[in-house]
């Protein structure tokens, strides 16, 4: 395969030679698809290390970071305490198959902050995390069937690739598709349609509460709450999937944001603070039912490793020191108000560009679209080539958004004003430069 460097503003010989050379050894070049820059062309860049908001390509470029790792990075690239604290878990050694101190620890920090979660299982990424959640409320009601959102992404699991829809992946048995049926996001009469229409056929409704991967989708008003009653009412399990909220919108994640509680809550990324990790927790009659206390089974050989278990322990202390919500907000605040001062600026001398800012806290979106994107129908009109030409031009301008026209954006708390100011002055310049 040969890669394709037209699209490419920038001169990244040395990625582009790995990534060739890569692509004879693992599909595509990648381990995971989006970092593959398919959606964007061009070819993927390849990190050497990153330190607080930047991060620094084997070409010797450096890049202010909105990637973020995809969620993870809420304190910034190798942060010290947590780099410092797993160093000191991996000189005892990195997993040994056993319960460890570690474990309670981290328990405990997590329960103490969060309301709904009286017991938590750590697992080792947001995937495992959901499957888990997804197979307990299943072993809970004794039900099959979940609902879940047009648009919202729960890791790629048979039973979350799977929708009454579609199996938006090869490979997963259509018998999947029955278990998993899809409503509208942010439209309370269709989750409340399909409750009726299956009522007592269904195990539990998961949901994002702030969407992440069909642009950055906030719920509207009292959306959540009406989402909790309704479950309540139908008697279903609810699963926040906060894989990409949790302790990043909020110290409490979405919930605390929202304030509605569910029944279970799924963790990952920021959680681990760049560690391979995923958690999933909630009502305590619930957990109980986890093997070997009962009969669902779930386990794995890496789960609630010491190394993972420190830098979560680090990422928790870093993130509950006063102020760092603050420094979040204040910083995507002062992001947004520039970018909106820049699009206005360009809208008045050249034509206006179709962009919707959308955020919730840090997570962000800069969504090519004439209208607020709200659902997954909205999401749909994402201009994306506008959005290639736009990620282009500012990567050649030092400054990385994630790859992919809606995937959510990310601000850290090592961002600091001069690097929010020469992000906002690379967007003016790009969004010029695309509107020529
Ligand atoms: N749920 C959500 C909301 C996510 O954003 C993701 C990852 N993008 C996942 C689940 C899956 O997490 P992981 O990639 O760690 O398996």
């Amino acid at each position: 395969m040969t890669i394709a460097t037209d699209q490419m503003k920038i001169s990244v010989p040395n990625s582009a030679k790995l990534h060739e050379s890569i692509n004879d050894l693992i599909p595509g070049g990648v381990n995971s698809p989006f970092r593959s820059f398919h959606e964007v062309g061009g070819h993927a860049l390849f990190i050497e290390r990153g330190e607080g908001s930047k991060v620094y390509d084997v070409d010797g470029n450096s890049y202010i970071d909105y990637v973020g790792a995809w969620g993870p990075a809420i304190l910034g690239h190798a942060p010290h305490s947590v780099v410092e604290a797993c160093m000191e878990a991996i000189k005892k050694g990195a997993v040994f198959g056993t319960p460890h101190r570690l474990e309670w620890e981290f328990a405990k920090k997590i329960t103490d902050t969060v309301a709904s979660i009286e017991q938590i299982r750590f697992v080792n990424s947001g995937t495992e995390a959901v499957m888990s959640a997804i197979r307990l409320a299943r072993g809970y009601t004794g039900k099959d069937k979940i609902v879940m959102f047009e648009g919202c992404y729960h890791g790629h699991s048979d039973s979350t690739l799977a929708t009454s829809a579609h199996a938006s992946s090869a490979g997963v048995p259509a018998d999947f598709a029955k278990n998993a049926l899809l409503v509208e996001f942010n439209k309370l009469d269709s989750l409340e349609n399909c409750l009726q229409k299956e009522n007592g056929k269904i195990a539990a409704v998961i949901i994002e509460p702030v969407a992440g991967s069909m642009g950055l989708v906030a719920p509207q008003p009292g959306y959540l709450t009406g989402v909790r009653e309704l479950c309540s009412r139908y008697d279903v399990v609810l699963i926040f999937d906060e894989v990409l909220t949790g302790f990043r919108v909020a110290y409490g994640g979405a919930q605390a944001l929202y304030n509605v509680k569910p029944d279970l809550t799924c963790y990952g990324k920021a959680l681990g603070g760049g560690m391979p990790i995923g958690a999933y927790g909630g009502k305590a009659e619930i957990m109980q039912r986890l093997s070997p206390n009962g009969d669902v089974y779930q386990a794995g050989t890496f789960s609630g490793n010491p190394v993972t278990m420190a830098g979560g322990i680090a990422v928790l202390e870093g993130l509950s020191q006063p102020g760092i919500y603050d420094i979040l907000e204040r910083q995507t605040k002062r992001l947004f108000d520039g970018l909106q001062a820049a699009l206005d600026e360009v809208g008045s001398k050249h034509k206006k560009l179709p962009v919707q800012l959308q955020r919730v806290g840090s997570m962000f979106g800069i969504l090519f679209a004439s209208s607020p994107v709200t659902n997954f129908k909205d999401s749909q009109s994402i201009d994306q080539n506008l959005f290639a030409a736009f990620f282009h031009e500012l990567l050649s301008l030092g400054v990385m958004l994630p790859p992919t026209a809606v995937d959510a954006a990310c601000v850290s708390a090592a961002h600091s004003d001069e690097d929010i100011d020469a992000t906002v002055s690379s967007c003016l310049e790009a969004f010029t430069r695309i509107s020529n």
